[in-house]
């Protein structure tokens, strides 16, 4: 498994873009030779010569290429876009799906040990149930990708593989339209996805994760279990925290028992227990340790996979709660200084300059900036619970 939403949610966030003229700089030649290509790499997979007709009509498109370098950056924090796009609307009408459905995802959660609101949650978020699944045509979106020279890697094989989605009769060319970086249907689906991971759960012959309700649930499900998904175990848990809490242990790269966690005074979200046995789990501060508070479970890491932003996993995995019936989460112990963009880059250059390798300087608090706040918050004497602020910041700045 993929993280596979990222791009066009990274889109969703709004764009300046640059124009783009690189598609000769990486050797490629003319489009349609290069597509001729691409038509002897699916015949030798297998495609029929019938199916790679399709090819003749796709087209270069630069509107694709235009979204693809948006530099759409992402800084709202977790309550931000939990408020967002957990809202009422959401929550109403994921309760009536999972009620409308519930034999299915009953069968489903037989099959692949995922419950129903997990993947709900999912379907929400991705395409509002199915109601936004986009109208780019998929052929030409991943063909003009696969073109351009700043990630054919990755967008090379998804080309074959929607072809062989053709191939294989799950969808019609005329069907197979959907974002514009090339996921399909109503869970946003990568074509390598698609065709490995898809399930014809209604047994009509085909895959069709544009139209079958239970196709889509089915597929998610048996997603998230190859992503290592386990039966019966919790994701995501809202829980109270002592103030004094030794906040190094905050960490996703941090497990304990969740009975160690009790013994430091962890506690539920209602100041209640919580289940103090051998299962682990991580205690994540999404916005450090004045904000809200959850363990994360096994499970997590492959929301993790799912989309590599912590903000989005987080928010997709308490959403999830939230429809099995958990409350709305609470704020926390007190306020969070947001950091905006600008401080966010400007931090990773400082943290650079202190020799932390935090890979792309992006202005995005990923795993790795997290970890490198953690390690001056540490030397600082600062609450070590791995969230930037901008008390932080200017301690760095004079370093
Ligand atoms: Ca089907």
């Amino acid at each position: 498994m993929k993280p596979k939403a990222y791009f066009t949610f990274l889109a969703l966030l709004g764009a300046l873009c640059v124009p783009a003229n690189a598609q000769e700089e990486c050797g490629h030649g003319s489009f349609h030779s290069w597509l001729d290509g691409v038509r002897e790499e699916a015949e030798a997979q297998g495609v029929s010569s019938d199916t790679l007709r399709v090819l003749d009509d796709v087209r270069f498109d630069q509107d694709i290429i235009r979204r693809d370098r948006a530099q759409g950056v992402f800084s709202q924090t977790f309550l931000e876009f939990a408020g967002r796009m957990v809202n009422a609307n959401r929550m109403q009408v994921g309760a009536s799906r999972l009620k409308k459905h519930k034999k299915i995802f009953d069968e489903i959660e037989q099959a692949y040990g995922v419950p129903g609101p997990v993947i709900t949650a999912f379907w929400g978020l991705e395409t509002d149930y199915g109601a936004n699944t986009g109208d780019f045509n998929t052929l030409n979106a991943l063909a003009s990708l696969a073109y351009d020279c700043r990630r054919p890697d990755k967008f090379h094989p998804q080309l074959i593989y929607a072809l062989r989605i053709l191939d294989r009769g799950d969808l019609r060319p005329q069907e197979m339209i959907g974002a514009w970086a090339g996921e399909i249907g109503q869970v946003q689906f990568q074509p390598e996805d698609y065709f490995e991971r898809g399930v014809d759960f209604d047994n009509d012959g085909r895959i069709d994760l544009r139209n079958s309700v239970p196709d889509v649930l089915a597929s998610s499900a048996n997603l998230l279990k190859e992503g290592g998904w386990r039966a019966g175990e919790p994701w995501l848990e809202e829980v109270s925290i002592p103030r004094d809490m030794d906040w190094k242990e905050a960490d996703l790269a941090v497990r304990h028992p969740r009975s160690q966690w009790a013994e430091w005074g962890v506690r539920a979200r209602d100041g209640g227990k919580i289940k103090a046995d051998d299962l682990e789990a991580s205690l994540l501060l999404p916005m450090g340790h004045n904000g809200p508070a959850f363990l994360a479970y096994p499970n997590f890491s492959v929301y993790l996979d799912w989309n590599q932003s912590l903000v989005y996993a987080t928010t997709a995995a308490y959403f999830a709660t939230r429809l099995a019936g958990a409350p709305p989460v609470s704020k926390g112990n007190g306020e969070v200084a947001p950091m905006g963009v600008k401080q966010i880059l400007e931090l990773q250059k400082l943290l650079a300059r202190q020799g932390y390798d935090i890979g792309k300087l992006d202005g995005i608090i990923g795993t790795a900036t997290r970890s490198a706040v953690k390690d001056v918050q540490i030397k600082l004497g600062l609450p070590a619970d791995s969230y930037p602020t901008p008390e932080l910041l200017s301690r760095l700045r004079s370093m």
